[in-house]
């Protein structure tokens, strides 16, 4: 076969004793050399670079190969378009930040509404001063009772309840208990 010499670049041919030689080196994973026939010059070949030789002679239309070289260079417009949306993004938080910014406020004073109900924010803690005293669920003498209290004993009041004449400490959710009632002082505010 027709080998075009890597020195001289003219082709020179390979015996066929030449290229069954190269054929074993090949299959061993080695490269083979080969002399031209011009200059002398050692040309070592690879099995992909004498295949291709081959495969070109057998196939003279095995020009495909450099077509597939050609979507590569198709790639790179691919890349140009992520430095496009890159400018619709960086518009975008422009106008953003504005309405992120108002809705906050909105935010904060809800907070604040919730947390009137608790008139006293902070926990205060009381001493029964009765000999017995009854939580109830609600903040009146007809609701449930859910458990008792006795002289001494010390609660945290979470919040009050009034009606101008009784006073109710919040010591527990659904746990009620009279810090005046009728007159009568039960709880003593520490
Ligand atoms: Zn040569």
């Amino acid at each position: 076969m027709e080998i075009v010499c890597k020195t001289c670049k003219k082709p020179f041919n390979a015996h066929p004793g030449e290229t069954a030689s190269a054929a074993i080196d090949f299959t061993f994973g080695r490269k083979h050399t080969f002399i031209c026939d011009n200059c002398k010059a050692e040309n070592i070949l690879t099995k992909a670079e004498y295949e291709a030789i081959k495969d070109a002679k057998d196939k003279p239309e095995a020009a495909p190969k450099p077509v597939v070289t050609v979507p590569k260079p198709v790639a790179k417009p691919v890349a140009p378009k992520p430095v496009a949306e890159v400018k619709p993004v960086a518009q975008k938080p422009v106008g953003a930040p504005k309405p992120v910014a108002a809705p906050k406020p909105v935010i904060v004073h809800s907070e604040p509404v919730e947390a009137k109900p608790v008139a006293a924010p902070q926990p205060k803690e009381g001493k029964v001063i009765v000999d017995s005293l009854r939580i109830r669920k609600d903040h009146n003498t007809s609701a449930e009772i859910v458990a008792g209290l006795a002289y001494g004993n010390k609660v945290t009041i979470l919040g009050t309840w009034t009606d101008g004449k009784n006073t109710w400490a919040q010591i527990g959710p659904d746990q009620w208990a009279a810090i005046e009632h009728n007159g009568k002082k039960m709880i003593e505010v520490v």
